[in-house]
């Protein structure tokens, strides 16, 4: 598909939220590349945060927390190999993807403190638009005016599935274990407080258990053209 899109044209901003393993990430990462937009994985920012967290050894949640955020700064830089994560100055992109933060997340993710500093960070990022963003709450939080929302979904074997081959299992037992693990963080993350994972009134829901990633991608860019084009 050719998406036409040129530099005196307005750029929007395009929420994907959804559940783990929904196909969030790659596709919004192959939708920035084709409307040469910024893509920003927010996840990977409460996954810094988390780790920080875990390594200082305090309680999830304790009032330490709300200090140690202080001290911590958290960086999202485009590199020609993709996003890095960081904290301070250490490259945390692959550290944070390890089953101690994974575990620990949805409970950081869950207090107001550590939302109220990243949503302010994410809004900052995206204030121009031209950016895609990917997390849970971007289409009702923190940009609820976005041009484009889209809610993923896809079936918990075919999540379960995906997030194997991501890290190389393939047993069937282990499909069982990845969908246990992946039920409990969205239950987690759909049932807190502050922000619960929920599809935006006005978000477009695409299934994707049966669709390819050429597939998702055409079609959140043909949803995008048509913003795009509504706007001129
Ligand atoms: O996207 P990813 O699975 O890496 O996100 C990790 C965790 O970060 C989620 O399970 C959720 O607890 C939290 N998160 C969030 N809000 C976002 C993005 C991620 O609460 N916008």
């Amino acid at each position: 598909m050719v998406f036409l899109s040129t530099s005196s044209m307005k750029k929007i901003t395009i929420a994907i939220d959804g559940p783990a393993g929904s196909g969030k990430s790659t596709s919004a990462r192959r939708v920035a590349q084709a409307l040469q937009y910024t893509y920003l994985d927010t996840g990977a920012m409460y996954r810094a945060i988390t780790l920080a967290v875990l390594e200082s050894g305090v309680d999830i949640p304790s009032a330490e927390i709300d200090a140690l955020l202080e001290t911590l700064t958290v960086r999202v830089v485009q590199q020609p190999d993709g996003q890095h994560t960081f904290l301070g100055e250490r490259d945390v992109s692959e550290r944070i993807r390890h089953a101690d933060v994974t575990n620990a997340v949805s409970a950081v993710s869950a207090i107001p403190s550590v939302r109220r500093r990243l949503v302010a960070i994410q809004q900052e990022m995206g204030c121009n638009g031209g950016i895609v963003m990917d997390g849970r709450d971007i289409g009702t939080v923190v940009f609820p005016d976005a041009e484009l929302k889209i809610f993923l979904v896809a079936s918990i074997e075919e999540r379960a599935r995906r997030r194997l081959m991501e890290t190389g299992g393939s047993s069937t037992v282990a499909v069982d274990v990845m969908a246990r693990e992946l039920e409990e963080r969205d239950r987690k993350d759909s049932t807190r407080a502050v922000s619960p994972l929920t599809k935006a009134h006005d978000a477009v829901e695409i299934d994707t258990s049966n669709l390819s990633i050429d597939d998702q991608v055409e079609r959140i860019l043909a949803l995008a053209q048509e913003k795009v084009l509504g706007r001129q």
